[in-house]
């Protein structure tokens, strides 16, 4: 398997998507090492040129995550269409209200 990269057809795909699934290939890669450090996600805001880091330790992430409709976000970024459900100073956790269609 080598290096692919996002096709541009995928351009239904929402950014944040786009985020989530790297940052779902970063908790599998801290999980595979039982990383129990905050490991280093990406932003997951609206903003396709962010590059924000957030340290979650892993089980953080997974509970954000076993909730379809929650992203992670720097704390102070926005995602559009989702409300803030908790924050601190570096890190928000969203949830989008309806599911993105088209
Ligand atoms: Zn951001």
């Amino acid at each position: 398997m080598g290096r692919r990269s996002l096709t541009e057809r995928e351009s239904t795909h929402q950014t944040e998507d786009v985020f989530r699934s790297a940052n779902e290939r970063i908790a599998g890669k801290a999980r595979e090492l039982r990383w129990r450090f905050p490991v280093p996600f990406l932003c997951e805001c609206s903003d396709t040129h962010c590059f924000a880091r957030i340290e979650l330790v892993l089980e953080e992430y997974e509970g954000m995550r076993s909730h379809r409709r929650q992203y992670v976000i720097a704390s102070g970024h926005e995602l559009v269409g989702a409300f803030l459900i908790e924050r601190d100073e570096q890190v928000a956790f969203v949830e989008k209200l309806h599911e993105q269609k088209g």
